[in-house]
């Protein structure tokens, strides 16, 4: 006992990475400064955590994350704040790719290689046989 190895997570002493992946006005160090902590917002600073555990944009704080930094993430930043770090043209993009996404939605063949098919036919081409 007392002698279990310490599992890191992320470098000791490390900056906030919504700090450095924003380029934020300041580089903030990560809450975790051991690099043991297995929880994401325990990367970020105390700004940038204070606003993911509310569950907020981590950039402005007030608004509703629009896009996630990884499926199932609670750090994310909302729409006017993404625009404005990446541009509208990056932002309909990435629209663009959520709308085709989501036409597969619950449509999961089993075999990947008949997926873009049915990502691009019409939705409604398919058969009716509810009778
Ligand atoms: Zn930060
Ligand atoms: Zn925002």
């Amino acid at each position: 006992m007392g002698n279990e190895r310490v599992k890191r997570y992320r470098m000791p002493g490390s900056a906030c990475t919504m700090c450095k992946m924003w380029d934020g006005p300041e580089l903030r160090p990560a809450v975790d400064q051991e690099g043991t902590s297995p929880l994401e917002v325990d990367g970020l600073c105390v700004v940038h955590r204070a606003r993911a555990t509310e569950g907020a944009c981590i950039l402005c704080g007030r608004g509703r994350p629009w896009v996630l930094m990884r499926p199932g993430s609670r750090v994310g930043v909302c729409k006017p704040c993404y625009v404005e770090q990446e541009g509208k043209e990056q932002a309909e993009d990435l629209e663009r790719y959520w709308k085709a996404l989501s036409q597969c939605a619950g449509f999961w063949p089993a075999s990947p290689a008949i997926l873009p098919e049915f990502c691009l036919g019409d939705a409604t081409s398919g058969q009716d046989d509810v009778s």
